[in-house]
């Protein structure tokens, strides 16, 4: 899919053109079953874009989403509803994602007479207990307030679950929680995707609790997916310069183990002004001069499900040799 936003506010109050910002370009995904695949990027690089678009808040100004085989473009009003249900959300900050006047038995009813479903107290409690909340009946009459930032985000989890949906987006659904309750909801997450049989696009600018998660990661960077891959292999063998970075900057919390820890340099482009060739090359340490002006448009499709955006595993089209063959 790719999306063209626009940053109108700013521009139309200060009296000016609207800017254009491709938030995301040229990203091809599928998701298949009882699959976890992540999406990994910095703030900016079009993640929540791509994430409102794969619900249906935007619509792609090219390519398409499909459901099923189906392209949504062509839904109905009955099909979108039908989506909606099939599709579970679970938020970023479960301080906010809840209605504070919303009891818990209140919350995981809504979802239900919103789809047309059948208010099912034993169900409510089942899905509760699922989700760590037990026994079910202590946690039914309680307020979000009355639940810490754990619970709230398990009650998030329940609600996304409630309706049986195909596929649940996570959007950063740990972040905002302390470390050993993000190591809880993480682990709740893996079993209930096996037990429900569900599907996940997991989000995050945090590449330790993606790979943990995922079955396979997608990187981006400014709007662009620059490298795809099964998880195991991304982490023993990253290939693009932005991944390898990313990995570099991972935290390892043992003394014993050195490692000299990279910090990415420079700034990302800016989305309005993207640069010409390589979105990357401001950064990138392994800059050629191709890099300068030709981009890799979508990524080559790559033996094992990997797939890598850079010049240096590829043939380009000024027939310049590539400085390192891909070897993968
Ligand atoms: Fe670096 Fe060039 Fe690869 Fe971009 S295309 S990541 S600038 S080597």
């Amino acid at each position: 899919t790719s999306t063209g936003l626009f940053d109108t506010v700013k521009n139309r109050i200060a009296g000016r053109e609207p800017a254009y910002v491709q938030a995301v370009d040229g990203v091809n995904m599928e998701l298949r079953e009882n699959q976890v695949q992540g999406v990994i990027g910095e703030s900016g690089c079009g993640k929540t874009t791509l994430l409102r678009t794969l619900i249906g808040l935007y619509e792609p100004t090219g390519g398409e989403l499909l459901f099923h085989g189906q392209p949504t473009s062509e839904f109905t009003k009955e099909e979108w509803k039908e989506f909606r249900r099939q599709v579970g959300l679970v938020f970023q900050d479960p301080f906010n994602s809840l209605d504070p006047k919303f009891s818990v038995r209140r919350t995981l009813a809504e979802p239900l007479e919103i789809h047309g479903m059948d208010y099912d107290l034993e169900r409510i409690e089942e899905m509760l207990e699922s989700v760590g909340l037990s026994p079910a009946d202590k946690y039914l009459g309680r307020f979000p307030n009355q639940l810490s930032g754990g619970e709230k985000q398990r009650v998030a989890i329940a609600r996304g679950l409630i309706t049986e949906p195909d596929v649940i987006l996570a959007d950063e659904p740990a972040s905002m929680l302390d470390v050993s309750t993000q190591a809880e909801i993480l682990n709740l997450l893996n079993r209930l995707t096996d037990e429900f049989g569900v599907s996940m696009v997991y989000i995050s600018h945090d590449l330790s609790t993606v790979s943990y998660i995922c079955d396979e990661i997608n990187v981006m960077y400014l709007g662009r997916v620059v490298e795809k891959s099964p998880t195991r292999r991304l982490l023993a063998e990253p290939k693009h310069p932005y991944t390898q970075a990313l990995i570099q900057s991972i935290p390892i919390p043992d003394p014993h183990y050195e490692r000299e820890r990279a910090t990415i340099g420079g700034e990302p482009g800016d989305p309005i002004n993207m640069p010409k060739g390589c979105r990357f090359k401001n950064r990138c340490p392994e800059r050629m001069e191709v890099c300068d002006h030709t981009p890799y448009d979508v990524p080559p499709d790559g033996e094992d499900d990997r797939t890598v955006a850079c010049h240096l595993y590829y043939d380009h089209p000024t027939g310049e040799s590539a400085k390192q063959e891909d070897s993968a």
